[in-house]
């Protein structure tokens, strides 16, 4: 009885091992007749066409044998050029999977006229290769992913339709152009800042204009209107007749250990990340500069949000009965027992008159944000249209909120001295698609008529 149960208990160790190795040989049969799954290739520009110069990024993935050969052409007509190529090693088919395999790689250059010189307008392909794991008995199989997109070579037209363009350091000012058929973008750069253009309201078509912002740093005339398609191709036109440099005035403040008391433990309970823990004047640094770059971001990104028409007309008004206290672009330099501790420029109009007055709208548009703004105290900005936005700081109380409209000299808020802020005023600031410019301009009704309405009327339609 014990024999005839070892015998039956060798029987079936023979039929573990033949299973085995049936398998395994099938494996094997079936590792050399197949190749590796197909690699996953993605390519994508960051723009839907081929100019100056378009990134260009292709993806390959390949999780289980590992990716071999990967390469990214660019091809037009009869060329074909291997723009970027990159080899891997990987184990081979009879390792079974062991060793370092690579199963993802990113290949990333740019195509256009400024690398290719050649290229022609039309279209060009992106072709990207990547190769399959071979089997003995296979050759490898590549798979390949191609993009057509089309080559633009040419920028398109830009004409400038108003004339008489004089302005300011610091200051605005309107542009009327025309625009050719395949314009993606236009508008007006100043240095390296640039106000995007809106359709002329009642032009015709292709008539646009742009109420422009000259940064309070750009010394000179560099102010050119542009247009670009969405291949990147770009035209630039001068357009200014004349630019008036406005050096910013400069002012030294004394912070006082009276004052660090009263604004940095208000500012540091209502604004994050603030270090509490420090001291006031290292927590008063941190406002006045990491604070102050914030909030200027933030206002940048509220400011969006504005409406394509003039809700406003004539000059802003000048909070009633006030003294102009300090004035745009004043570079400060701040001193603390006796030494310079930071330098930084305000952007805006400060205006005095008696406590808690009464705060009016400078001009009609539509509540964007009413609330804390850290530097600022409580303050409300308000659109005003095509990017014109007027922002009114260090309030004690606040009468709108977001969404309201509001008339020219409508009562918005009281004054106050919250945020940064010495004593009782309002931090009057102009912004144009984000960017401050001087306050004086838009007080004033014949800078208006001569700068804003004139140049929309004669250009229009004449
Ligand atoms: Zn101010």
């Amino acid at each position: 009885v014990k024999q005839t149960v070892g015998a039956k208990r060798g029987r079936r160790g023979i039929r573990v091992v033949v299973a085995v190795v049936i398998m395994a040989l099938a494996y094997a049969g079936w590792r050399s007749l197949s190749v590796g799954p197909a690699p996953v290739i993605t390519i994508t520009t960051d723009r839907p066409a081929i100019g100056p110069a378009t990134k260009v990024t292709a993806a390959f993935a390949e999780e289980r044998g590992g990716l071999g050969l990967v390469r990214l052409e660019l091809v037009q007509g009869d060329r074909a050029v291997v723009l970027a190529e990159q080899r891997f090693s990987r184990p081979s088919v009879f390792a079974l999977g062991i060793g370092e395999t690579t199963p993802e790689a990113t290949l990333e250059t740019t195509v256009g006229s400024k690398t290719q010189a050649w290229l022609q307008e039309g279209a060009a392909v992106l072709r990207a290769t990547a190769d399959r794991m071979a089997g003995p008995l296979r050759g490898p199989v590549p798979v390949v992913a191609e993009t057509r997109l089309p080559v633009r070579l040419h920028p398109p037209r830009l004409e400038v339709l108003s004339s008489q363009h004089y302005v300011e350091q610091g200051g605005a000012g309107v542009v009327v152009f025309r625009v050719g058929s395949g314009t993606a973008r236009s508008g007006v750069r100043a240095g390296s800042v640039e106000s995007l253009s809106y359709p002329l309201p009642g032009g015709p078509s292709g008539e646009r204009f742009t109420l422009y912002a000259i940064p309070w740093t750009l010394e000179t005339a560099d102010i050119r209107a542009f247009a670009e398609d969405d291949a990147g191709n770009r035209v630039e036109i001068p357009f200014v007749n004349g630019f008036k440099p406005v050096p910013p005035s400069t002012d030294t403040i004394t912070l006082g250990d009276d004052f660090l008391a009263r604004v940095v433990p208000a500012i540091a309970s209502q604004t994050p990340g603030v270090p509490a823990n420090q001291s006031l004047l290292h927590q008063y640094l941190y406002i006045n500069g990491e604070v102050r770059k914030e909030d200027l971001a933030r206002v940048h990104e509220l400011t969006r949000d504005t409406a394509q028409r003039f809700m406003w007309s004539g000059a802003f008004l000048q909070m009633p009965n006030t003294a102009r206290r300090a004035n745009f672009a004043e570079m400060r330099t701040y001193l603390y027992g006796g030494r310079v501790v930071d330098h930084q420029t305000h952007l805006g109009l400060d205006l005095a008159s008696t406590a808690n007055a009464v705060v009016p709208a400078a001009n009609a548009g539509r509540v964007i944000f009413a609330g804390w703004l850290d530097i600022y105290g409580n303050a409300v900005i308000i659109d005003h249209g095509y990017g014109l936005a007027s922002l009114y700081g260090h309030l004690s109380s606040i009468e709108v909120k977001a969404g309201d409209t509001v008339e020219k000299g409508q009562t918005i808020a009281r004054s106050g001295s919250t945020g940064l802020a010495g004593g009782d005023h309002l931090h009057l600031e102009i912004f144009i698609q984000g960017q401050s410019v001087s306050p004086l301009e838009w007080l004033d009704a014949h800078w208006i008529a001569g700068n804003v309405t004139a140049k929309l009327d004669t250009a229009s339609g004449q």
